[in-house]
């Protein structure tokens, strides 16, 4: 919608100029939208600092070979391309369990939220509580800045904001990627991975049969339990589908891609685990 200028009559049809009727309240709003993707965007990078805390070093080298199914351990992590390793940390800081119960995220809640400005706190406070677990998602649509997207299981309809648009993703295909709110709307939380239209197989069947074993032994568990509990099995899913595609795994296909930013993370890590 283009902004009517000051004096302009306001597009709500009330008669009223702009400035006199809608125009406040649009600049309230505008306002708040920055505050949160600038706190959003804080949150990303605080939560990757907090990840390299010392007391997750046990956590960190028990949670890298059980998301890639032992492509990479506390042996080769510094081999992982700097979007694994911020798909790797989302999915550790969000998604893996403590021995105590509690995910790393929660730990970050504890120890800083009250460092954080309001709107951080707003964000976190949202995040802690409402985002569910990374997933598949099946893209029905893109529509400008949009991708309309199917939770690969439920079907639930989600619409998120990817400015970057769809890339390579056609739809029919998935999308693997966490989502999170930001004010109005819904984004990836980082870069999302995905599964072209050949690699899907029997995806469908294999999280359909580990939600039937996980009845078993936690049959009280929601859906969102379960996603948070199994959503390594998507990462496993991919890397099996690279095996039989006869490509090499992501992180081979170009050895030279440093990353300083995430190999720093990566070696902290390591030593203080030794
Ligand atoms: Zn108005």
């Amino acid at each position: 919608m283009n902004k009517p200028g000051r004096n302009d009559p306001c597009y709500c049809g009330s008669g009223q100029k702009y400035k006199k009727c809608h125009m406040p309240l649009d600049q309230q709003k505008e306002k708040e939208r920055r505050d949160w993707t600038a706190a959003a965007e804080f949150l990303r990078r605080d939560l990757l600092k907090f990840a390299r805390d010392e007391r997750f070093a046990t956590a960190f080298a028990q949670a890298l070979p059980l998301y890639w199914n032992e492509l990479y351990t506390i042996e080769n992590a510094e081999e992982m391309s700097q979007d694994e390793a911020l798909r790797f940390f989302d999915w550790f800081m969000f998604d893996y369990t403590l021995e105590d119960g509690t995910r790393p995220l929660d730990a970050y809640q504890t120890d800083r939220r009250e460092d954080l400005a309001t709107t951080q706190q707003a964000v976190l406070d949202k995040w802690a509580a409402e985002v569910s677990a990374a997933w598949a998602y099946t893209l029905t649509d893109y529509d400008a800045e949009q991708l309309v997207v199917n939770d690969f299981m439920t079907g639930e309809t989600f619409a998120i904001q990817e400015p970057g648009g769809r890339g390579l993703v056609e739809i029919g295909e998935v999308i693997l990627a966490r989502l999170v709110p930001v004010y109005d709307h819904l984004e990836f939380s980082t870069t999302a991975a995905y599964l072209p239209a050949k690699e899907i197989t029997d995806l469908a069947a294999k999280l359909a049969e580990a939600r039937q074993t996980d009845a078993q032994t936690h049959p009280e568990a929601i859906q969102s339990d379960f996603m948070r509990r199994h959503n390594h099995l998507l990462i496993h899913h991919a890397l099996e589908q690279a095996k039989i595609q006869g490509r090499p795994p992501v992180a081979c296909l170009d050895p030279n891609r440093p990353d300083k930013a995430m190999q720093k993370v990566v070696h902290t890590m390591k030593k203080r685990f030794k």
